[in-house]
């Protein structure tokens, strides 16, 4: 299993971590030529998608990567990954969603939450996190909810958290992604 990670900017070598305790094989994508080595799967990391977005725009990233996932490559977006797949940016996932959503004060906690097909009391650590205000296809299904808010969801080959799965010391997540490989 070789497994692509967005390394542009923030938290991918924390997704790194995870995945190689997982077994699966990581490369990191900081330009088209590593764009174009063979890979099952890729993972957006949390960071700052304004950012992100533009990093991914200046190497001529962005294009290649949008019609590949849009395609059906693998996808976890992970906060900052999660607004770059929305409308936002790549608009392969058909979901509105609302950026910086906790606040200043609440802006970053941590709690434990149900997953569905991940399991029980998922530790989730939000940062500066997004939510998923609604899901806008039938495709596309909300997977965990926190205070009524949706804060991960799939559709098709794509899987996103608003939180930050690869901060805690819970591999379930990513397992389950790689599973669906
Ligand atoms: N606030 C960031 C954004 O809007 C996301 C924060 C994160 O990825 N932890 O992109």
């Amino acid at each position: 299993m070789r497994i692509g990670v967005l390394a542009l900017q923030g938290a991918f070598v924390e997704h790194e971590q995870v995945l190689r305790r997982l077994g699966a094989e990581v490369f990191e994508i900081r330009s088209l030529g590593d764009w174009l080595r063979p890979k099952d799967g890729l993972v957006l990391p949390g960071g700052e998608s304004t950012v992100q977005g533009r990093l991914l725009r200046q190497t001529g990233l962005f294009e290649p990567m949008r019609r590949e996932i849009a395609a059906g490559l693998p996808t976890l977006g992970t906060c900052a990954g999660l607004i770059l797949l929305s409308p936002l940016h790549f608009g392969t996932m058909s979901m509105q969603v609302r950026r910086n959503a906790y606040g200043r004060q609440l802006g970053s906690f941590h709690t434990l939450g149900s997953v569905k097909g991940v399991g029980e009391d998922v530790p989730m650590t939000f940062i500066r996190a997004p939510y998923i205000e609604s899901l806008l296809s039938p495709q596309a299904e909300a997977l965990a909810w926190v205070g009524g808010r949706i804060v991960a969801a799939r559709q098709g080959r794509q899987l996103v958290t608003a939180f930050h799965p690869e901060l805690d010391n819970d591999l379930r997540l990513h397992s389950h992604f790689l599973a669906t490989l």
